[in-house]
């Protein structure tokens, strides 16, 4: 069975997915065929490319409900979030010095923030509950009269957990903030509409949604209340002055095809075979494992994510024993540091169990066999594993781990 699998099985679609061959197919002739700069005006070369540009800001314009106009190219989502978290900050900096966030928040969003409190700014950043969701009233609770933009992402990283994005923007409009969202993990899996959820800037990047990894784009709203941001890249003016610097004509024509298919996928319901494959492992992992804990809302949660704490089997240990399948662990440390997961952390997990937390991120490109195969692979895996663990031997003899005093401490 495994012969006609491709080894090792690909599971980490919330790191980066694969370029569909549609999209590489869309962007190989604007390598050397329509190879000139959009920004030449006297000329077919650029013409042709300039062309290609605004056929793909309109599609990814498309994908948000947002006007073609209003989209600004990047070199992905890590240059969106900073554009957008110090941009505004620094824009209105004589308004006001403060802004919020939240905790479990990507690293392009936090670090940026962190760049800024260091120039004198002033961040909250929210907490989230045991589910990894923010509570509305705290954020309601946190807006200030100096507040100048309230940032939060719809789907998260590592747990996909969809925070309540129109509510979110509901409030910001009511107490006349601007409200940033990092979209990146929901893109390709649920609708977003900028105008009904009341979004002021969202965050894009093509290579978690098919298309080619270096590109990306953030939307920045137009009309009443204006939104205005002081740039980053300084140079030839391109982006309306907010983002200079020759545009990579080839990645966005990529980044606009893909942002197509997600569209497609979207509506045809694509999108609920990839849930029905993360059920199929979740399922099948419950129906052979005792021990495991979900991590974050089931619920609220992207259709292709799925992470869990497999009790008494370290992380580390888990990701060596299973090189068959492409995953990520909670323990892996983003540092030099061993502390596991700083999103798992602020959801209450405890170090023990965040240390045993395996991220499985599903997508277009996989398919039941190879969740069969995960599933057998993992399963006898974490049986071995556990065979070899003191600690769940105990627990299987019915000692309550927590009233042992263990001599080291
Ligand atoms: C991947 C990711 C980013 C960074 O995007 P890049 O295009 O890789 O810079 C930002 N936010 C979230 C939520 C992400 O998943």
């Amino acid at each position: 069975m495994s012969s006609e699998l491709k080894l090792p099985l690909y599971f980490d679609n919330n790191a980066t997915t694969p370029c569909d061959p549609r999209v590489v197919e869309a962007m190989v002739p604007y390598l050397f065929e329509h190879f000139g700069n959009p920004a030449s005006r006297a000329h077919a070369y650029g013409w042709t490319a300039r062309e290609a540009v605004e056929i793909a800001r309109e599609q990814v314009a498309s994908l948000i409900g947002a006007s073609a106009k209003e989209i600004v190219f990047t070199s992905g989502a890590t240059e969106s979030d900073n554009l957008a978290i110090k941009g505004v900050a620094r824009y209105n900096a004589r308004k006001g010095k403060h802004i919020i966030t939240v905790a479990t928040e990507h690293k392009a969003i936090l670090d940026s923030c962190h760049a800024l409190e260091r120039e004198g700014f002033e961040v909250t950043y929210l907490e989230v509950d045991s589910e990894g969701l923010i509570s509305l009233d705290a954020l309601r609770d946190a807006i200030r009269d100096d507040t100048t933009l309230v940032s939060v992402m719809y789907a998260n990283n590592e747990i996909g957990v969809l925070q309540p994005v129109a509510e979110i923007g509901a409030i910001c409009r009511e107490k006349g903030v601007l409200f940033h969202c990092d979209a990146v993990q929901a893109l390709a899996w649920l609708p977003i509409d900028v105008k009904a959820m009341n979004i002021d800037l969202l965050s894009i990047s093509a290579h978690k949604m098919y298309g080619p990894k270096g590109i990306g784009a953030l939307y920045v709203r137009r009309g009443r209340p204006r939104v205005r941001v002081q740039p980053i890249i300084d140079g030839g003016g391109h982006e309306r002055g907010m983002r200079s610097g020759t545009l990579a004509t080839h990645q966005i024509v990529g980044l606009g095809k893909a942002a197509e298919l997600a569209e497609q996928s979207i509506k045809s319901g694509e999108v609920d075979k990839v849930r029905a494959l993360r059920d199929r492992l979740w399922d099948g992992l419950r129906a052979n494992l005792d021990e495991l804990y979900l991590n974050g809302s089931w619920e609220q949660r992207l259709p292709n994510n799925l992470n869990v704490s497999f009790a008494y089997v370290e992380g580390e240990a888990m990701m060596m024993g299973i090189k068959q399948i492409a995953c990520s662990s909670g323990s892996a440390c983003t540092s030099a540091s061993l502390e596991p997961s700083y999103v798992l952390r602020a959801m209450g997990v405890d170090v023990e169990l965040a240390h045993t937390s395996i991220r499985f991120g599903l997508g277009r490109f996989n398919t039941e066999a190879e969740v069969d195969h995960a599933l057998e692979l993992i399963t006898e895996k974490v049986r071995f594993l556990r065979e070899m663990s003191p600690l769940y031997e105990m627990v299987k003899e019915g000692i309550d781990l927590k009233s042992i005093q263990w001599t080291a401490h």
